[in-house]
């Protein structure tokens, strides 16, 4: 038996805000195991602005791990394919690890929509939800059946919609996004990067 945090996301860019949340974390709570969840289709922002197809996301996420020990980039739901649902990504964590504790780690603008997820009575039974409160003054207020850890965290202000808005303009992102990450985005470029070669 392992206990499992699983931080899922978009990654559109893995930006420096999300090693730094999971590295808190994970320093609160010591996991055995810590996975960075890529969604395949995240369903519920599909339909605005192009996603990056899901194996370069998955891509940078390894490449923005390579210095998190402990943290590992899961590719599970890309190789499901499909509209990434967290209860299917649970379900599979639990016949693979029966009996492992399974605690979901996600932002708390993210916490307040967690009872419009896919079958979100059944996978507040399975998982535990720990909140990441950035101290911002977003606070999640959720549903009683969901059981809830707080971690305060020291902020770091970043979103991925702001390293992709940077690039766009042809500002740096030094500081926001490991070098390694932004390589992957230059080469592909992404998020409308000039290239300065
Ligand atoms: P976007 O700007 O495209 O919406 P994002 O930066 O919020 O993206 P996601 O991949 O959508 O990144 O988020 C994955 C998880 O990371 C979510 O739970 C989100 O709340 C959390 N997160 C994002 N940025 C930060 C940050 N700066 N500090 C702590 N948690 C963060």
């Amino acid at each position: 038996m392992i206990s499992i945090g699983v931080f899922g996301g978009t990654f559109d860019p893995i930006h420096y805000g999300h090693t730094h949340a999971a590295s808190s974390v994970q320093n609160a709570l010591g996991f055995d195991q810590l996975l960075f969840v890529v969604a395949n289709d995240p369903w519920q922002k599909t339909g605005g602005r192009a996603i990056t197809p899901a194996p370069l996301r998955l891509q940078m996420v390894r490449a923005g791990l390579s210095d998190s020990p402990g943290m590992t980039a899961d590719d599970r739901e890309i190789r499901r394919g499909g509209a990434s649902y967290t209860i299917d990504t649970v379900n599979e964590l639990l016949a693979d690890n029966p009996g492992s504790p399974i605690s979901l780690i996600v932002g708390a603008d993210v916490a307040a929509g967690l009872d419009s997820w896919r079958d979100s009575d059944q996978l507040a039974r399975l998982v535990d939800v720990v909140v990441v409160d950035r101290g911002d003054g977003v606070g999640a207020t959720l549903a009683p059946h969901w059981r809830i850890t707080t971690v305060t965290i020291t902020p770091f202000v970043v979103s991925a919609t702001d390293v992709r808005t940077r690039i766009a303009r042809g500002q740096s992102v030094d500081g926001l996004v490991d070098p390694a990450v932004v390589k992957i985005i230059e080469a592909n470029r992404l998020y409308d990067v000039t290239p300065n070669d």
